[in-house]
């Protein structure tokens, strides 16, 4: 039997490429990429009652109320798989309420290590202004690196487009909900020992490379 993969927080401002870094280190590492962002997207283009409702909160850069995401979260993990397993968090925990739910649901596996990726305002800005989505598999692609054939994904061939959320006006809310809200989670796993902050300004690769080393030497010295 394989040993079970890492148990991973992705956390870092809009833009700041939790997606892409996710999805790289589910690949990597073998364990599931659980994004709460990717859920209520799939909820909402599947027109359920809760998804149209989280949607609504999307579209204008608000949280989605606790209750609701640690309700999907709890969902996710119910089966067990991806706690024994492994996995990578990406736009999970948001508020010190959801940090504090997880530590809960992890009491028997706890969090290996929380990344968080740091870039500076200015190039989170012209990330997100730029960056458009598959909106099939949510493959990440910039208007400076846009898909091989004419927006379709090179993955899965979906139609690459811009999200509903990534306006102006969003952004800006986000941006202001993220140093209110999530800062004060970034505190909470710096006050537990599982805090790593990563350099996340350069090409995905070389940003990739970084977590990893911060992964692997975590895994080495065992959960804080
Ligand atoms: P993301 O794809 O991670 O940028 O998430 C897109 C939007 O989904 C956010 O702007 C929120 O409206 C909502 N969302 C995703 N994850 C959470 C969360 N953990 N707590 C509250 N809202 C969330």
């Amino acid at each position: 039997m394989t040993s079970p993969g890492p148990r991973l927080v992705l956390l870092g401002r809009q833009g700041a490429g939790k997606g892409t870094q996710a999805s790289m280190l589910s690949a990597h590492f073998g364990i599931e990429h659980v994004s709460t962002g990717d859920l209520f997207r799939a909820a909402a283009a599947e027109g359920t009652q809760a998804g149209l409702e989280a949607k609504r909160y999307m579209d204008a850069g608000e949280l989605v109320p606790d209750d609701t995401v640690i309700r999907v979260v709890e969902e996710r993990f119910g089966d067990g798989g991806p706690l024994e397993d492994g996995f990578v968090l990406d736009g999970f925990p948001r508020t010190l309420r959801q940090a504090e739910e997880l530590e809960r649901v992890l009491v028997a596996h706890p969090l290996d290590v929380v990344v968080d990726l740091d870039v500076p305002t200015e190039i989170v800005l012209d990330r997100i202004a730029g960056r458009r989505v598959c909106e099939d598999c949510g493959t990440v692609y910039h208007l400076n690196m846009p898909p091989r054939e004419d927006w379709a994904c090179d993955v899965c061939g979906g139609r690459v487009v811009q999200r509903d959320d990534d306006t102006e006006e969003a952004i800006q809310r986000r941006l202001e909900l993220y140093e209110r809200e999530t800062r004060p989670v970034v505190d909470f796993y710096r006050q537990l020992g599982r805090l790593a902050v990563v350099d996340a300004v350069g090409e995905g690769e070389e940003v990739f490379e970084r977590i990893v080393k911060v992964v692997e030497k975590h895994l080495r010295s065992g959960p804080a």
